[in-house]
């Protein structure tokens, strides 16, 4: 771990070019294209615990968790046996299934909502509730905060954060929003500060009666690690003086934070919530539910149209059902993910102080950023004077020695139950010497 002679990265360096001939950027998906932190993606080849493995046969300590979904860690012998077993059943039917049952009654009994609807992805759980809450209040305004990331539905496009961020910064762009949105449709999403309840209530008391919902991220994790102050937690919950639907967007942190995310640990009680990542154990799933009255808006029970031909895919469900049990069977795992996490950041902020490098961690449950600045980070506009440049030194120094970190500064590490001792001195050592190597720069 210590030595600092990069390994070979050949193949992934045949495969990115091979990949940036038929596909844009040479990725499905834009911050994997390593474009703010520069150097070649890898490209994985195979994943199991705490570990992934790149096509030149590297073997990395992840911190990724494919950006949230690996709680329990890579190939974990219940899911991959519970996606076998469903996959001798048939991989998809057009019907309705007893799967789909399951995890809707689990995801209900676990989170409090009455109601949900399963849908493929984050992106289109945060869309749908949106139009939900269109249609159930019938307005037509929304609101959400500078750099929170919901997806990309074109609504919610408008100053997001993520791969936006990286981007914005990239191009010096004036803000992190997409070309292809019309202003019509742009100018129906408002945006507040994260973190300023004055502006919100504000906000709230000149447009609130036509304002739809409210969407926010209750942990931000697509700015870096953001953790919402007691009195914007309020500010929130006052929304619904306004007749406006609370919409939590807990793609990231569901089932992550707590059994019943972060509005639980924090104790917000939304309207509608979103889901996506952990509930479906690595495939790809997306939820959204909430009150039975607003839920039963959706169609075919209601006026609200969303569908999906692999909807509830008896492959996808299977492995979500198979990680939340896991989870429920397993109640201490939270406050050892916890442990891990806190001791991580402790000796974080020791290796950068020892090796005279401004950081702020921010951290909370299995979640982290390293911000490179002295911070404090509450909010998008102050996240975005970290030092971008220092952080692309430290993650090469950390890439290069096995570790492999979200390659943005604007993105959260996921730590999972498969992260144990061996891994959290290994990454520490890493990151003391990468320190080493962004205080020479
Ligand atoms: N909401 C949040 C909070 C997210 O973090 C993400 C993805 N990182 C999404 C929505 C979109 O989910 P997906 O990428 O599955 O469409």
């Amino acid at each position: 771990v210590s030595s600092s002679a990069a390994p070979s990265t050949a193949q992934s360096e045949a495969l990115f070019e091979r990949a940036r001939k038929v596909t844009p950027g040479g990725v499905n998906s834009p911050v994997r294209a390593f474009r703010s932190v520069g150097g070649v993606p890898r490209f994985m080849a195979s994943a199991d615990g705490a570990y992934l493995t790149d096509a030149d046969g590297t073997r990395y300590i992840d911190h990724i968790g494919s950006w949230g979904p690996m709680i329990l860690g890579h190939n974990h012998p219940a899911i991959r046996e519970a996606i076998v077993a469903a996959a001798q059943d048939g991989t998809s039917f057009g019907a309705p299934g007893w799967r789909e049952v399951e995890l809707a009654e689990l995801v209900c009994q676990v989170t409090g909502a009455q109601k949900v609807r399963f849908v493929n992805s984050g992106t289109e759980a945060t869309m749908s509730a949106l139009r939900l809450a269109r249609g159930f209040t019938g307005r037509k305004y929304t609101l959400k905060f500078r750099g929170n990331y919901h997806g990309h539905a074109d609504a919610l496009l408008v100053e997001a954060g993520s791969g936006l961020m990286t981007n914005a910064a990239e191009l010096g762009a004036a803000a992190p929003s997409s070309a292809g949105v019309p202003d019509e449709y742009a100018r129906l999403t408002l945006v507040s500060e994260y973190n300023d309840a004055g502006a919100l209530d504000a906000l709230m008391a000149e447009r609130g009666h036509e304002i739809a919902a409210v969407i926010f991220e209750p942990v931000v994790g697509n700015a870096g690690v953001l953790l919402p102050t007691p009195a914007f937690l309020l500010a929130l919950h006052r929304v619904r003086e306004h007749g406006t639907l609370l919409i939590a967007d807990e793609v990231m942190t569901g089932f992550r934070l707590s059994p019943s995310g972060a509005t639980g640990r924090l104790g917000l009680t939304p309207d509608l919530s979103c889901w996506g990542k952990i509930i479906g154990g690595g495939l790809p799933v997306g939820a959204y539910g909430g009150r039975a009255e607003i839920m039963d808006y959706v169609s075919p029970e209601g006026p609200v149209y969303q569908a999906g031909t692999l909807s509830g895919n008896p492959l996808a469900m299977s492995a979500g059902l198979a990680t939340l049990r896991a989870l429920q069977a397993d109640p201490g795992l939270y406050e050892r993910l916890d442990t891990y996490t806190a001791r991580l950041a402790e000796g974080l902020r020791e290796a950068a102080q020892e090796a005279g490098v401004t950081v702020c961690i921010n951290v909370i449950g299995s979640m982290l950023t390293v911000f490179f600045q002295a911070g404090p980070v509450k909010n998008y506009t102050e996240a975005a004077r970290s030092d971008t440049a220092a952080f692309a030194v430290w993650f090469q120094g950390l890439l290069k020695r096995g570790v492999y970190w979200a390659p943005s500064q604007y993105e959260s590490i996921f730590i999972s139950g498969a992260h144990g001792e061996t891994e959290l001195q290994a990454t520490l050592a890493a990151a003391r010497d990468a320190f080493g190597e962004v205080r020479a720069a």
